[in-house]
């Protein structure tokens, strides 16, 4: 079956920014028949759910399950919120991916810009949000892009300081990779996907709105059907989605959030930590980080290409000892490379990986 063969081939370890590795006990959570999304069986199966999500996401918020991958509830978030006009912040790919989203919708968004592999500065957020009102400030928490993490606490802090203006954070890669408190920062919507540092297989977007943000949702005319963020509360009060789910994908969540229940989100991000520290240290040993140190992300790294290695080139070696990694994204494809370490992979799998890039790099005669 030629299936097969493919879906045998995929078996390997990809150290990308999404998707990542999952467990084996999480893809089998996904193997039982579909329940009926408006039966009893799936009240008790979300109210389970919903609970560890406010429980994971430290918040009183409800939190919300889309089916889709994140960028439809980044969309959504801009569509239900923005009356007359957002503040992007932009240092990267992801956070310039806000404000196209933000136009291509008619919404008027403006923008702060910082030097990609730079850190956004709460103080020149703080000047723009004095010039004028914005209804919302988007940020990137990681912006997978450049491998930084943005200084969540102290933008957050600036942004609260405007009652009216609604704190929205793409916390999409950074989710469980570093701690994320959305009461204590006054997060009004907090978005992540199941790709990534949850550690699911694709397919649900996973995002806190506060009470706050409803109330604005309110009064927004042409918010959109499908993704209105009133209906997802109308069923979210009744344990249920607002359309068909994808109940499997529901499983594998249930599954996974007993899981963490059980082991505890510390040592979950203290593991993602160390696998950073590690690559960051391989990395400037052979190679150079590209983003400032201080603010480098723990969900994956950003290494400068200052070999220029054939990215191609070295996935093919990777490929039969059981690795992939991620070229440059966008305008960095070839003068970075990207190892992510978000998910079900572990520090020895990390190091084995290490040691074949440097099998290649020796190859090469650049070691
Ligand atoms: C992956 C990612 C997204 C997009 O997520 P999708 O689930 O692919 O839509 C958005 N922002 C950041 C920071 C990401 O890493």
């Amino acid at each position: 079956m030629k299936g097969m063969s493919l879906l045998k081939q995929l078996e390997i370890n990809w150290f990308v920014p999404g998707p990542v590795p999952v467990d084996d006990e999480i893809l089998k959570a996904m193997v039982h028949q579909p329940c009926y999304h408006r039966s009893s069986d799936m009240h008790s199966l979300l109210e389970g759910i919903n609970q560890n999500l406010q429980w994971l996401f430290k918040t009183k918020n409800s939190v919300f399950i889309s089916t889709s991958s994140a960028s439809a509830v980044m969309e959504a978030s801009l569509r239900n919120l923005v009356g007359n006009r957002a503040l992007c912040v932009i240092n990267g790919s992801f956070g310039q991916l806000w404000q196209k989203m933000a136009r291509s919708n008619g919404i008027q968004a403006a923008s702060v810009y910082f030097e990609l592999g730079k850190e956004a500065d709460p103080e020149k957020i703080a000047k723009e949000l004095q010039s004028r009102h914005y209804d919302v400030v988007t940020v990137v928490h990681t912006e997978s892009s450049t491998g930084v993490q943005n200084p969540l606490e102290a933008i957050a802090a600036v942004v609260r300081l405007y009652p009216d203006t609604l704190l929205v954070v793409d916390a999409v890669s950074s989710f469980l990779t570093t701690p994320i408190d959305v009461d204590v920062l006054g997060i009004d919507v907090c978005i992540t996907a199941s790709q990534k540092g949850l550690a699911l297989p694709p397919g649900l977007a996973i995002f806190s709105v506060s009470e706050r943000a409803l109330r604005r949702a309110a009064r927004i005319e042409n918010r959109g059907y499908y993704l209105d963020f009133l209906r997802f509360r109308d069923y979210y009060k009744l344990s249920e989605t607002p359309n068909t789910p994808s109940v499997n994908l529901l499983y594998a969540l249930a599954v996974r959030l007993e899981g963490l229940r059980r082991s505890g989100v510390g040592a979950e991000i203290r593991r993602c930590e160390e696998m950073a520290e590690t690559c960051r240290e391989w990395a400037k040993q052979r190679f150079a980080l590209f983003p400032d140190e201080r603010f480098a992300a723990s969900a994956l790294t950003v290494i400068k290409n200052v070999k220029s290695v054939s990215i191609p080139e070295l996935n093919q070696f990777l490929r039969p000892r059981g690795f992939q990694i991620a070229d440059g994204y966008a305008e960095l494809k070839s003068q970075t490379f990207r190892i992510g370490h978000m998910g079900a992979v572990t520090k020895e799998k990390l190091t084995t990986l290490l040691d074949a890039i440097d099998s290649f790099l020796k190859e090469k005669k650049l070691l």
